[in-house]
């Protein structure tokens, strides 16, 4: 693989040059990368999966930790326990486990990467039912600033356990994850769409409903376009308990109003983690924002609708996600992610082609934003956080900021790991939220 190669993330948006790509294998060239970025002072990134919107994987002129060769999953059958290498996938996470039988809450597009996604919380298909990704977390082996080697669990390490359950890749590179798998194999799943003219009644209808669904249920509403360009919208739903049971539970969702399509079925989980694989490829141009809501009033409804129906590209998605069931009963104090209150995430996914356009599209995913600003509770998901976000990182860590900048000041005293959401050490902007 040559140099332009290397520097390539999925966002074609993100251009940067570093001037040293450490390709890792295994622990010891991640320590060797740390040492080198240490005595010659570079900046110095960690890319997993490369999936980071605004392109905290990379940094200009400075050093890159790529894991994008550890990738490894060991699945232990009898323990359900998985160890899963810092760099690797979804995708790749899935398809080791289903051969068990078995699934690790985790996100829903199979190229994203473990890594960033786990730190940041992960949301995805079985958040209701088992937790977020970092509710399933047992351990990390890590290398820290000072290319000390560590553990970070219940039992050790504990501060900095806590920290890296919603703190973002301040702390250290995680050369593995351990995580609690479940036995999740076939799922009752599909997406149900309708023309986007009903979009009102479908979205206040999927509101009502997922209010008092079971935790096997979760499910998101979206604002897309076909292939045709025809604008649509509709609810993509998993449900990971007994499928004669979902049958029944998902039946007044999909008899809603008049579907064009409706294409839930039973399939196996990594298909259904497949789903949306193609409506995110590599090399599109991306600007992302997403704004947390405690609740979704009818006003709220109305303000997405007219913005979707704005929308500057046909490759552009607006979802409505809704949490909530297990991830939902954890305190917001008890990991590092500080938003369990607040079950209503609103995505707005600016994707196009043409990078002269940028400045429309990034537009439409600003202004969305700023539409639902009467509605919010000032508070962001990390991992979907843009370049241009860094001023309101601290909403994203919220009330467990002071913690973490604790946490940040006694195993990264230096902010070595600054290229990421940046908790200062120690620091007086902890009382910024
Ligand atoms: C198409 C798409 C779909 C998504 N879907 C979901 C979803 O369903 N659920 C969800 O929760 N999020 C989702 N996200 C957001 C995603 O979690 C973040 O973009 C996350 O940063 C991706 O992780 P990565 O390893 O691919 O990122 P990278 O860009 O490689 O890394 C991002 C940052 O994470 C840190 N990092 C990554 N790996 C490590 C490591 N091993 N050790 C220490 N630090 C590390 C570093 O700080 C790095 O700057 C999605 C993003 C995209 C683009």
């Amino acid at each position: 693989m040559g140099y332009d190669e290397a520097r390539q993330i999925w966002n074609a948006s993100i251009d940067k040059r570093p001037g040293v790509i450490a390709r890792c294998s295994g622990v010891a060239d991640v320590i060797a990368a740390i040492d080198f970025a240490r005595a010659n002072k570079l900046e110095t990134a960690i890319r997993g999966g490369g999936h980071n919107v605004g392109g905290r994987a990379l940094c200009d002129d400075g050093l890159v930790i790529d894991l994008s060769q550890m990738r490894s999953v060991h699945v232990d059958a009898a323990s359900r326990k998985v160890r899963v290498q810092g760099g690797a996938t979804l995708g790749g996470l899935d398809r080791e486990t289903h051969a068990f039988g078995l699934s690790v809450p985790c996100g829903i597009v199979p190229k994203t990467g473990i890594g960033g996604l786990t730190l940041g919380g992960g949301v995805g298909w079985l958040l209701r039912k088992y937790g977020m990704s970092i509710d399933n977390l047992l351990s990390c082996q890590m290398v820290t600033a000072d290319s000390r080697v560590i553990t970070a669990s219940k039992s050790e390490n504990e501060d900095l356990f806590w920290a890296l359950r919603g703190g973002g890749g301040n702390f250290g590179v995680v050369t593995s994850f351990e995580f609690q798998a479940h036995p999740v194999h076939t799922v009752l799943g599909g997406l149900v769409l309708y023309p986007r003219q009903a979009a009102p009644e479908v979205v206040r209808h999927f509101r009502d409903f997922m209010l008092s669904a079971p935790d096997e249920l979760t499910a998101y509403a979206a604002f897309i376009h076909g292939p045709d360009g025809t604008p649509l919208v509709g609810v993509i739903a998993c449900y990971c308990g007994e499928i004669s049971e979902g049958e029944r539970v998902l039946q007044p969702l999909r008899s809603f109003g008049r579907p064009m399509v409706d294409a839930i079925q039973p399939m196996p989980m990594p298909a259904m983690q497949g789903l949306l694989a193609a409506s995110f490829p590599d090399g599109n141009q991306n600007y992302w924002k997403s704004t947390m809501q405690r609740e979704l009033p009818d006003a709220a409804i109305d303000a997405i609708v007219a913005h979707a129906n704005k929308m500057s590209s046909p490759l552009s998605a607006l979802v409505v996600e809704y949490y909530g069931g297990a991830a939902g009963r954890v305190p917001n104090d008890a990991t590092a992610f500080p938003h369990r209150d607040l079950p209503w995430d609103i995505l707005f996914i600016a994707q196009w082609t043409d990078a002269a356009e940028t400045p429309i599209h990034r537009d439409w995913a600003r202004a969305g934003e700023a539409a639902l600003q009467p509605f919010t509770s000032n508070a962001h998901l990390l991992s979907i956080l843009d370049s241009d976000d860094d001023g309101i990182v601290n909403t994203a860590f919220g009330a467990n900021l002071s913690r973490l900048a604790a946490v940040k000041q006694k195993y990264d005293p230096t902010n070595f790991f600054r290229v990421n959401q940046n908790i200062k050490p120690g620091q007086a902007q902890a009382k910024a939220v």
